[in-house]
């Protein structure tokens, strides 16, 4: 089974492979002539001096150099000096590589961060006027070229030739026999199993910096939509950013009795539009053309809801947007690709993604993914949202979200209850001690901990940015009101504490730095939910956590991030249609995206939502401008389960958070296995859902 799904990966990397090697011109060239007799010089040399031992030691770490030796780094003499004066023949020296890298490479990031801090000090908190000069030095990366200065002064060459580099495999089936010290090693040598041209990364940033402008100017200006019978649904100067803006309002509809259903169907066929790029390009940011979005017509529009005047030369025109989202995501591809020859142990962005960010093998993580969308439960719980709702189930209903039971409390009514206890960010800081004793940290961690812990006025809605080396505070940014902060604000914060606690813990109280942190951002996402689910309690207020609200939010965790994983699946086929079709014309590429969105959506929506063919799990943004990031939302719906119920059952917060956050960067199912017993999977929620449907049916 595992043979035939890896398979296809296998042929379409060879052919890869072919074809980089017959266009490469700036190609990071081969060995150099005379690497090979320097290696076997230095062999003979090296080993009568430190014994037949260092053998496999010396063998690999000379042929980890010579992987990344280009010509600049030196010839034939300089190699070998190098290697001659840097190998290390005993483990006393090893050992100072190792803890004098340690330390050192924390200092620098340390220290980095320092000064990145304060370059964005202005633009990220609350302190008044931002001027131009303010985004540049926000913009500024101080750290930019590190990785350069460590090859071309040969400390990256140390590593290499001293520490064997781990491929996913091993981390994976050796990794749990592996002393924290080794998995400390692995995560060193990792930093420098890349060694990308500042040209290269050139391109890929300018890549990115091209998809996200698409992606930011891409607004639909809703009054100026018209339905059939020339009626606006939407009120003036609403201006939704595509896709999250276009679904968020969708969401909300759901409350909307009146003329929800009419204003979410219509959203849909913006939608539609913007995937298969019969959008009228004119409509795009514009508030100065009606559009009907069903039959395609434009005219010039008969209200205004905009400061601006037309542009002078606008001309009404009913061209479809020029395949553009596809052109982009096709530049975002030819960018990555480039990287693929400079990155041997990750050849391709997809198996950077998935081997290297989150190391959970792409098998591994569609099976997760299938597991959830082909479950029985999807059926019951739609069965569930259809008698919710009184009707039957529409494509639109993918993204229901009514699950939620009222709450004991209004919005406006915990307004008033935070902003009477929180005034100011220094407030909230007092008061961390006390939150943390009530989530279970002992006392004196409790207070060590929110020690550790700044807390400032955020321009945006908050963000939590933890040190990066020992002692260096962690920051919880927050909104924070002139009359005080707001029960959104606190809730975020809530949130962003979970982050911060995380990276204190993981930071200031673990064996070795180099294993600080998470091994991969859906883990501290997970911690940062539990404790936002128990915002109310630490307002000193009754969570009215009953039965039926329980079942609630599982059922809504499930649709969720059925949705996600649909909508990550149609992201993960596209990328190796790219690999495969590395020629593709924008056009093409478009007509094979809708395929695959229709053929995941026909799996696995087209029963439950009555209608086949659908392409609407193409919309998501992230797909142009985030480079297949969107697989690591479900995997931390899933993860954020199963660290939830593992605390559940041992029936403390505190105690489990500490002694899980303590793992650090190690692989994702190893750290899982320790924190629950079980590795990284769809189990738990599977369960919590099915549970959840037996209260509820
Ligand atoms: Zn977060």
């Amino acid at each position: 089974m595992k043979n035939l799904i890896n398979l296809p990966l296998l042929v379409n990397l060879s052919l890869l492979f072919i074809f980089t090697a017959l266009t490469t011109t700036d190609s990071r060239a081969a060995h150099p002539s005379w690497l090979k007799d320097s290696m076997s010089r230095l062999e003979k040399e090296l080993l009568t001096k430190y014994g037949e031992i260092r053998k496999d030691q010396l063998i690999r770490g000379m042929k980890q150099v010579g992987d990344f030796w280009r010509e600049e780094d030196g010839d034939a003499a300089a190699f070998e000096d190098f290697v001659r004066g840097n190998f290390a023949g005993d483990e006393k020296v090893r050992d100072a590589i190792f803890t004098r890298f340690q330390s050192l490479l924390e200092k620098i990031d340390g220290s980095m961060h320092e000064i990145d801090i304060a370059l964005d000090r202005q633009t990220d908190l609350n302190l008044g006027p931002i001027y131009p000069f303010d985004r540049v030095f926000a913009s500024y990366g101080v750290s930019a070229h590190i990785m350069d200065d460590f090859f071309t002064n040969k400390l990256a060459f140390v590593v290499l030739l001293n520490f064997p580099q781990t491929t996913l495999e091993q981390r994976l089936n050796e990794g749990e026999k592996w002393t924290r010290r080794q998995w400390a090693e692995a995560r060193l040598v990792q930093r420098f199993s890349k060694r990308i041209p500042a040209s290269v990364n050139l391109a890929l940033a300018r890549a990115g910096s091209a998809s996200d402008q698409y992606i930011a100017d891409y607004n639909i200006w809703m009054y100026h939509l018209l339905d059939n019978d020339g009626e606006r649904l939407f009120p003036p100067r609403l201006r939704l950013l595509s896709h999250w803006n276009l679904r968020d309002e969708l969401k909300a509809n759901y409350e909307n009795s009146k003329n929800g259903l009419a204003k979410q169907r219509m959203i849909i066929k913006v939608m539609e539009r913007i995937v298969d790029q019969t959008i009228p390009a004119v409509v795009i940011n514009n508030p100065h053309v009606d559009w009907n979005p069903y039959t395609n017509k434009l005219t010039a529009a008969a209200v205004s809801d905009s400061d601006e005047d037309p542009a002078a030369d606008m001309r009404i025109s009913d061209d479809p947007e020029p395949d553009t989202r596809y052109r982009i995501w096709l530049d975002d591809f030819l960018a990555s690709r480039m990287v693929d020859e400079y990155s041997p142990t990750a050849p391709t962005l997809i198996e950077r993604r998935f081997n290297e960010d989150r190391e959970i093998p792409e098998e591994r993580v569609r099976e997760m993914f299938e597991q959830v969308c082909g479950s029985p439960l999807a059926a019951r719980v739609a069965q569930v949202i259809r008698k919710r709702l009184g009707r039957d189930l529409e494509p639109l209903d993918l993204w229901y979200n009514g699950f939620r039971s009222t709450g004991k409390y209004t919005e406006a009514e915990l307004d008033k209850i935070v902003s009477e206890k929180y005034p100011t960010p220094r407030a909230y800081k007092d008061d961390m001690p006390r939150f943390l004793r009530l989530l279970g940290f002992p006392g004196e961690k409790a207070d060590q901990i929110a020690g550790n812990i700044l807390v400032e006025a955020a321009r945006g809605s908050g963000h939590a940015s933890g040190g990066e080396m020992r002692g260096q505070p962690a920051r919880l940014r927050t909104r924070v009101n002139r009359d005080g902060m707001d029960y959104k604000g606190f809730n975020i914060a809530v949130h962003e504490m979970g982050h911060n606690v995380e990276q204190t813990i993981s930071m200031n109280f673990i064996d070795h730095t180099l294993l600080g942190g998470v091994p991969n951002t859906a883990f501290t996402e997970a911690f940062a939910f539990v404790f936002q689910e128990n915002d109310l309690m630490l307002l000193g207020l009754d969570p009215q956590e009953d039965e039926q609200s329980e079942a609630l939010k599982a059922l809504n965790d499930f649709w969720m991030t059925m949705e996600i994983s649909a909508v990550s699946l149609v992201d993960m086929e596209a990328w190796h249609w790219l690999y495969d079709h590395p020629q593709a014309t924008a056009a093409q590429f478009k007509k094979a995206l809708i395929k695959i969105a229709k053929d995941v959506w026909n799996r696995y929506y087209a029963s439950l939502l009555g209608k086949k063919d659908v392409y609407l799990l193409g919309i998501y943004s992230h797909m142009i401008h985030s480079f297949l990031y969107l697989p690591d939302y479900p995997i931390g719906h899933l993860i954020s389960v199963q660290v939830r119920e593992q605390m559940q059952k041992a029936g403390n917060i505190g105690v489990e958070f500490e002694r899980m956050a303590l793992q650090g960067n190690i692989a994702p199912d190893l750290w899982m296995k320790g924190a629950t017993g079980s590795p990284v999977g769809a189990e738990a929620m599977l369960e919590a859902t099915e549970k959840a449907l037996w209260v509820l049916e």
